[in-house]
């Protein structure tokens, strides 16, 4: 039951990584603090479809 998502920077809207998450688990959109090479800084970063 682990479904496959993107995870987008929020600020420049670059989708930097993959994951995979329980959907069951996490229904709502998860939101990390990632590094993004693009931003070249940490920034908030959310799950796409
Ligand atoms: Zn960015």
């Amino acid at each position: 039951m682990r479904d496959l998502i993107t995870i987008a920077c929020t600020v420049c809207k670059n989708r930097n990584y993959t994951s995979t998450k329980n959907k069951r688990k996490h229904p709502d959109r998860v939101e990390f603090k990632k590094y993004c090479r693009f931003c070249k800084k940490h920034t908030p970063h959310k799950e796409t479809r």
